[in-house]
This record gives structure tokens, C-alpha cells and sequence, in this order.
């Protein structure tokens, strides 16, 4: 698509609410961006998550407008938006470090972006009554406070009430829950899942803890070095990881190496039978989840069934984190606390662990990382 000088409409009703199209941006040497390539839907709750320096922000602004992509295109609701500034922009934003004004009320702060664009009185309040609503903080309660007679939390809520206050075709959020302690922050995930299902906004957001991004996306891209490692729903990036980077950032895994033989990973353990087939000579590492190993019983009845020591045992009340040795290999296993075997478990003691083929995210190649 070549450049276009003002906005063009292409098409009145998109389903790619953002478009992100071979995207490189460079800052000197390091290349944030690196030929990205993402389709964000209308109505989406979409992630960007990765570690830090992953280069996430650095879409997050091109997005935004805030930052000029070396190559690419930007289109949002249809149109190409790459050389428009922000505030040609039909965006809102949320960052981690909020700027509500200090010297305005809360009623203020969210009405600003309404005033600016001229709205009548009548309607201006209405409109910030109804995001406080949103929000869930009363207006009679809330609407006269400064933002200094408010917890972070709450500060949160007004930031981004004033954000969806003049009705963005697309919210991008920086971090906003990174500033809170974890139980609100828990809370905070569950009410932006909310007020995004309620106003039905796109929204972006930019966060490096998997457990957000997996409670909230409808969708989540995963960025490791400005690069896409992989699209995908919550089920699917946890469950099937397209590599072993991504297996690695998301949940936890045990890696185990081995060489193909006949179909099957020749461990220094033992052979281990995986779902899909492999060509035979190829080292590869099988990531397996601490959840999906099974201990006693179901252990011995499972396909992939060893023998091990329990090194150390780490109790957690909903689970039991249990450390075992095959041979020169150590596997985590997550037993539940209700498992019938687990109060029986001792360190040192031996242990039966299992589990079937297909039970494994992913076999990569050894080299891949
Ligand atoms: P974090 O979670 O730490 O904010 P991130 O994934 O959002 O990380 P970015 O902020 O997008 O990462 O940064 C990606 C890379 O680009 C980093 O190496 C960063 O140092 C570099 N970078 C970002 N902005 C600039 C800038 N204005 N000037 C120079 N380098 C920059």
C-alpha cells in the first residue's frame, strides 16, 4: 500500500480495527520493531505481551502516532493512518503512570476531553456521570474529589473513564495495573475485562505478566525481541506454544532434551513418546507442564511412565510443588493439594511420574533458542 498523505477511507465497516503491516522501527542499532505484523479486531481485547525491552510500547506509540515507523504501515478502522499525528487519531490512551491533572476534580479531569470538543453542558455531564458509572465510582461519592483524595486503584478507574469518555474507536493501555498491589491489581483485571465487554472499545494493551494477558485477551501477541513469536488465543499460546521462547515466557515448563529415534525422544532418562512424528536424528527439547504430570496410580498406567526421587517438596496450599530426579534430569510436578497420594509424599522418598503422549506443549528444536 503506498503512503498517502490524509487519511483515506477504504471501507465503512472493517473488522481490523488495527492493522499493523511489516512495521520496522530502529533507535540506532537496536531494531524495537522488526517486520511486525498483527490484525487487531473490532471489539478485541488484544495483548502485546513480552519481556521487558521486547519492543511493546514501541508499537503501543506507533499505534498511537506518538512514534514514526522507518517501514510499515499503520491503518486503523480501514484507513491509513501512518502519517497522521495523534490527535487525528480516533484513540485513547492509559499509561502506567496516569496524568490526571492534580488541581482538577474528578469531574473535571474526565470532561476535559469533552470540552475540548465542545460539547453542551447538559451533555458533558450526563456523559461523565455515565463513566463514572462505568467505572463503578458513584458520582456523588467521587465526582468532587481531587485525585490525591483517591487510591491508585480508583486513580486507575478515573484515567480510564476519561479515556473512554469521548468514545476512542480503539484504547491502548500501557501497563495501568503495574503501579498496584496484587489484589487490587487482581480485582483491576477482572473490571477492565468488564468495562471492555460493556463498551465493546478495542483495546490494546501493553503488559510482560502472562497472568494478565492471559485473564483478559481475547487475543494475545507475543513480542520477543520486536519481533511477533506468535498470535493466538490464551488456550492456544499456553497450550500450544509455537516456540520454545514462547513455551518458556508463558506458565511454566519443563524442558526435556533428547535425540529422535524411531519416532520417539531418546531421554538420558528414558524414551519418551510424543503425539507428533518426528524425522529421527534431530536433537530436540519437549516442553511439558508441571501440571500435566500425573504421580502413583495414574503414573503407571500412562504411556511415558518413570520411576524418580523426590528432591524437595514446596507446599503452596492449593498445590504441592514436587521436585523429582530421573537420572541427570530434574522435573517439576505440580500435584493438587486434593490428589489422594499427596499427603503421603516425602522428600527422598521414590515416585512414580507419568504422562501421555500428546500431554506435551510442544517439541522444538534443541537449537531453537
Ligand atoms: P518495557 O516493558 O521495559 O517498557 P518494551 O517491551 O515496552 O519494554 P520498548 O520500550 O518498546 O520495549 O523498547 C524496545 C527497545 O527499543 C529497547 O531496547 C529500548 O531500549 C529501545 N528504545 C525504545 N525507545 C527508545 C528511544 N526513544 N530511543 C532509543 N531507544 C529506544
Amino acid at each position: 500500500m503506498e503512503m498517502m498523505e490524509k487519511a483515506e477511507y477504504i471501507t465503512p465497516e472493517v473488522e481490523d480495527m488495527v492493522v499493523l503491516r511489516n512495521i520496522v522501527k530502529r533507535f540506532g542499532r537496536v531494531v524495537a520493531s522488526d517486520h511486525v505484523n498483527i490484525e487487531i479486531k473490532r471489539n478485541e481485547f488484544f495483548s502485546l505481551l513480552g519481556p521487558s525491552g521486547s519492543g511493546k510500547t514501541t508499537l503501543l506509540r506507533i499505534i498511537a502516532g506518538l512514534e514514526k515507523p522507518d517501514e510499515g504501515v499503520v491503518i486503523l478502522e480501514g484507513k491509513d493512518v501512518t502519517n497522521l499525528p495523534p490527535y487525528k487519531r480516533n484513540i485513547g490512551m492509559v499509561f502506567q503512570h496516569l496524568a490526571l491533572f492534580p488541581h482538577m476534580t474528578v469531574f473535571e479531569n474526565i470532561a476535559y476531553g469533552l470540552r475540548l470538543r465542545k460539547f453542551p453542558e447538559d451533555e458533558i455531564k450526563r456523559k461523565v456521570y455515565d463513566a463514572l458509572e462505568l467505572v463503578r465510582m458513584p458520582p456523588e461519592t467521587f465526582a468532587e474529589r481531587k485525585p490525591s483524595q483517591l487510591s491508585g486503584g480508583q486513580q486507575q478507574r478515573v484515567a480510564i473513564a476519561r479515556a473512554l469518555v469521548t468514545q476512542p474507536a480503539v484504547l491502548l493501555l500501557d501497563e495501568p495495573l503495574g503501579a498496584l498491589d496484587l489484589k487490587i491489581r487482581q480485582h483491576m483485571m477482572l473490571e477492565l475485562k468488564r468495562i471492555q465487554r460493556t463498551v465493546g472499545t478495542t483495546f490494546v494493551y501493553v503488559t510482560h505478566d502472562q497472568g494478565e494477558a492471559l485473564v483478559m485477551s481475547d487475543r494475545i501477541a507475543v513480542i520477543h525481541d520486536g519481533r511477533v513469536e506468535q498470535v493466538g488465543t490464551p488456550y492456544e499460546v499456553y497450550e500450544r506454544p509455537k516456540t520454545r521462547f514462547v513455551a518458556n515466557f508463558i506458565g511454566e515448563s519443563n524442558f526435556l532434551e533428547g535425540t529422535i529415534k524411531e519416532g520417539v525422544v531418546e531421554t538420558s532418562f528414558g524414551p519418551v513418546r510424543v503425539g507428533a512424528k518426528m524425522p529421527s536424528g534431530k536433537r530436540v527439547v519437549v516442553s511439558l507442564r508441571p501440571e500435566r504430570i500425573r504421580v502413583g496410580k495414574r503414573a503407571r498406567d500412562a504411556v511415558n511412565s518413570f520411576r524418580g526421587r523426590i528432591r524437595e517438596i514446596v507446599y503452596k496450599g492449593d498445590v504441592l510443588i514436587v521436585m523429582v530426579r530421573l537420572d541427570d534430569t530434574e522435573l517439576k510436578v505440580n500435584v493438587p493439594a486434593t490428589h489422594p497420594e499427596a499427603a503421603k509424599l516425602r522428600e527422598g522418598d521414590e515416585i512414580e511420574v507419568g504422562w501421555d503422549p500428546g500431554d506435551e506443549a510442544g517439541v522444538f528444536e534443541a537449537e531453537a533458542e
